[in-house]
């Protein structure tokens, strides 16, 4: 049986929910085809203190200039090389550790810094190496190692960004962001999915989220919101921020709100609500987008998450509106405007990619039936 091996990182959820979506399309087309197994490659396989990088990255966020900084600096293949020079003694006692616990006839990174370094310690006999890039447009120059056999990329835009990195055009696949099946179904009736999660049927319901970790401005953006005299129940997702889940809780708000951590429910939620409120991560985005539901971005990442609102705005799926006041301007415009949330939800349908996952998996079945038994 072929294998395959899966390389992410729970820096942030969507590199999980990515992976997840394409195993899950894997086993649903492919059922027992495969070998498959997915690592948490800083978790298990960095030293000290690197392997603590996935509890560090929400800190580590909270500073958009420094991130920024951080970003522009290592951004273009000669600087991304260096750096990966610097790291080459961690990365190559990784991939060793790696290659004895999983040996694979296939690797897909779903991760921009698991790519050209590790190809190179695979070494000349290697596996197959494909990358799928959850950037929608201004994904980072790590992400794409020159060296690759297979790039899975969402837009156009970043099909030219991988070229322009050294990647050849033949080795570039334009596929869209994978979700997992439940996001692909089609909407459905609203009030049904209410019912279903307890918010009340007569009211819109607006959904805040902050990424896995709840980043951003979360609880300001909340609170703004809970001051419109607009009529809207809303939900708030803190992701695994624990602390400021609790902190929510304790608070009075005035309206109909219901508060969540790490939730599974994801899909049936975006199918409750009208209108989400999120930072611009790519794997929510395009969720949001299966859900038909509209969006308003109230912050991003700078660097590698700019290019996700240009997609949104860009789409006529949503609004940029940073910072809790325009956040809160810009939902009430958009709830008091029944045709401009119809035009919004429209634009959603025509540019969701709900077959992305299974087109991923039928990419990696073709890629390891070329390989010899
Ligand atoms: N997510 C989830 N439950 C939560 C919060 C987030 O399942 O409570 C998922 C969300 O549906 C998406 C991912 O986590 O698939 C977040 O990915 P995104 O790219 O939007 O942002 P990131 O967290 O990677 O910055």
């Amino acid at each position: 049986m072929k294998k395959v091996l899966f390389l992410f990182s729970d820096t942030g959820g969507g590199h999980r929910s990515a992976t997840e979506a394409i195993v899950e399309a894997l086993e649903l087309s492919y059922p027992g085809s495969f070998q498959i197994s997915q690592v948490d490659v800083f978790k298990e396989y960095a030293p000290r203190p690197l392997d603590k990088t996935p509890d560090l990255y929400p800190e580590m966020t909270k500073l958009p200039l420094a991130w920024e900084v951080g970003y522009k600096l290592t951004d273009g293949q000669r600087r991304a090389r260096m750096l990966q020079t610097t790291f080459r003694p961690a990365i190559k006692r990784a991939v060793a550790r790696i290659k004895q616990d999983h040996p694979a006839d296939l690797y897909v990174s779903v991760h921009p810094l698991f790519n050209a370094g590790f190809i190179r310690e695979l070494g000349p006999e290697r596996p197959l190496f494909m990358t799928v890039v959850t950037d929608m447009i201004t994904a980072h120059s790590f992400w794409y190692a020159p060296a690759v056999d297979v790039c899975i990329v969402a837009t156009e835009q970043a099909r030219q960004r991988a070229i322009d990195n050294g990647v050849h055009p033949s080795k570039v696949d334009v596929i869209g962001l994978p979700v997992s099946q439940a996001h692909t179904r089609a909407p459905g009736d609203r009030k049904e999915y209410c019912r279903l999660l307890g918010y009340p049927e007569d009211l819109p319901v607006v959904l805040l989220v902050g990424g896995g970790e709840g980043m951003g401005p979360l609880q300001l953006t909340a609170r703004a919101l809970s001051k419109l005299d607009t009529p809207f129940a809303l939900a708030i997702i803190a992701g695994r921020n624990k602390e400021l889940l609790a902190e929510m809780r304790r608070k009075q708000w005035g309206r109909p709100v219901f508060f969540y951590g790490f939730e599974k429910r994801m899909p049936e939620m975006m199918r409750a609500a009208s209108l989400l409120v999120t930072k611009a991560g790519p794997g929510t985005i395009s969720e949001a987008m299966n859900a038909h539901l509209p969006t308003v971005l109230y912050s991003r990442l700078p660097g590698q998450e700019d290019g996700n609102v240009d997609f949104v705005v860009n789409s006529g799926t949503g609004y940029w509106a940073p910072g809790p006041e325009r956040t809160a301007a810009a939902v009430h415009r958009i709830l008091s405007n029944p045709s401009i949330l119809a035009g919004m939800r429209q634009q959603c349908a025509l540019h969701a990619r709900p077959e992305a996952a299974t087109r991923i998996a039928a990419r990696i079945a073709s890629e390891l039936a070329g390989l010899p038994d």
